[in-house]
């Protein structure tokens, strides 16, 4: 059960803890948050463009920065100008699965498109994994494509890792921050 309003749960955390899905979205919205204040990604001066598409990451990365948008008085641009920041929604699976296969490559220190922002690019999905993102679409009932892919070695790897340790892509990206952010 949510411990919050006894409802029946629609996500479990990695420490057990349960959430239904308003106290999920809420959660997400939170952490989405968070994330845009821990990295000064965005003010209320800013200019915020995300590309369009029908991707699953950047549906949901339109609808949170919608809320953030009217509660912090940015603004979303549907032209790119100079002076704008510009939103990917990249996830913590996709930062881990480049911050791995440069392991593998021995190449950590080319590492590109790795960091919460880079230049003007911003990730505000930084800190949220795929299935959560997924989930908020859901919840959300937003309309999204998955782009399938094919197995690649690095998600072989890491499915099978994650059975042991829930937490890997989370440890990655965290190990990555602490030492070079
Ligand atoms: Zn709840």
């Amino acid at each position: 059960m949510c411990k919050q309003c006894e409802l029946k749960p629609v996500y479990e955390f990695t420490n057990k803890r349960k959430v239904c899905g308003n106290c999920f979205i809420n959660y997400f919205n939170k952490k989405v948050l968070y994330t845009i204040r821990k990295f000064k990604m965005a003010d209320h001066t800013s200019l915020i463009f995300l590309k369009r598409s029908e991707e699953f990451r950047e549906i949901v990365l339109g609808d949170v920065l919608k809320m953030f948008v009217s509660k912090s008085g940015a603004q979303l641009v549907k032209k790119k100008t100079k002076n704008c920041l510009i939103a990917v929604g990249d996830s913590t699976d996709l930062i881990a699965e480049r911050i791995i296969n440069s392991m593998f490559e021995g190449s950590l220190e080319k590492l590109n498109n790795v960091k919460p922002v880079e230049a003007k690019v911003i990730r505000p999905l930084y800190l949220m994994l795929d299935t959560e993102i997924l989930l908020y679409a859901k919840l959300k009932k937003l309309r999204f494509n998955i782009t399938k892919r094919k197995e690649s070695k690095f998600e072989y790897f890491t499915k099978s890792m994650e059975e042991k340790h829930p937490e890997l892509k989370h440890s990655v990206v965290n190990s990555y921050l602490e030492l070079f952010i």
